[in-house]
């Protein structure tokens, strides 16, 4: 996209007219987000996992906690297979109130038992300004869905979190949007953010949305934030999942988040888009085989 640099590189015009606003106006600063700003990659760490200079981190776990069967089972098999971090959602944003909301504390709770079988941090999200504080106390990262994406108050306030945060591109949101969106958890004082491209609804049904690849590129040269792709949400069909996890790897993406379940037929969130044991073993298999040539493909 051109000129994107430049268009996420300048601080936006502030509305009150301060002689500070006027100086600003005249000598804009770069956005925080911005290569401008930082030109290296910013890493992320998490544990003993790492996400972005370099390194391409799977993370993979049900969509939900559901129980602790459910949880232990389904991390033992992502750490088997190569996983670096396992996520669960304790905290649902559903599309229908009637639909499982996830366990809350309990949910969290079986979380830190997955890490402590495993050794693997733990991503899950936080949907309420109010639940940072708790979600922060069991989880190695916090994960900002894409409803929430430009849920202010929650950006501000993971801004100030002390744990990384894994902010998801909303449905209808533009990169630059999204971008902007990132800047005010690193305006608040947390570089640690880790983007992800996961779809965008397009005019398009076959799919559960459209994998916008192309936003892994112009973000990489956009931003310093390592960038990963979850295909899951994108395509919402687990057939499709491992062909896109190797694209977001041929792309340049820094990592995958997939879902996967030790029995999607019972899942009770997204089963449909979860991969089996035995597909996560197989697509591991495939991104070990790619990786050895992925140094030549970094360069979008
Ligand atoms: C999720 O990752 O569990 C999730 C709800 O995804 P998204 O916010 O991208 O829909
Ligand atoms: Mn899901």
């Amino acid at each position: 996209m051109p000129g994107i640099s430049k268009m996420v590189s300048a601080v936006e015009s502030p509305e009150a007219v301060t002689a500070e606003a006027v100086a600003r106006r005249l000598k804009p600063q770069a956005m925080l987000v911005s290569r401008e700003a930082k030109s290296s990659d910013t890493v992320v760490r998490a544990g003993s996992a790492v996400v972005g200079g370099g390194a391409f981190t799977v993370i993979a776990g049900p969509c939900s906690v559901e129980n602790a069967e459910q949880m232990v089972c389904t991390a033992r098999f992502a750490q088997k297979y190569g996983a670096s971090i396992i996520r669960g959602g304790a905290y649902k944003p559903r599309t229908s109130p009637y639909s499982f909301q996830g366990l809350g504390e309990e949910g969290l709770e079986l979380l830190a038992q997955a890490r402590r079988l495993t050794g693997l941090p733990v991503v899950t999200e936080v949907m309420d300004t109010a639940d940072v504080d708790l979600v922060e106390s069991y989880a190695d990262i916090l994960q900002v869905g894409a409803r929430n994406v430009q849920n202010f108050c929650l950006l501000k306030r993971v801004g100030q979190a002390r744990k990384p945060v894994l902010l998801k591109r909303g449905l209808m949101t533009t990169i630059k949007e999204f971008l902007m969106a990132a800047e005010y958890i690193l305006a608040g004082g947390n570089d640690q953010v880790i983007l992800c491209e996961r779809g965008i609804r397009t005019f398009e049904t076959a799919t559960r949305n459209t994998l916008d690849l192309s936003a892994v590129c112009v973000l990489k040269e956009s931003t310093h934030l390592p960038v990963v792709v979850d295909p899951s949400h994108a395509v919402g069909n687990r057939r499709y999942v491992k062909p896109l996890a190797r694209a977001s790897l041929a792309v340049g993406a820094d990592g995958i988040m997939v879902e996967m379940h030790c029995s999607p037929d019972n899942a009770m969130c997204d089963g449909d888009q979860s991969l089996t044991p035995a597909d996560f073993k197989e697509l591991m298999a495939d991104i070990n085989s790619m990786s050895a040539l992925r140094s030549n493909w970094l360069a979008c």
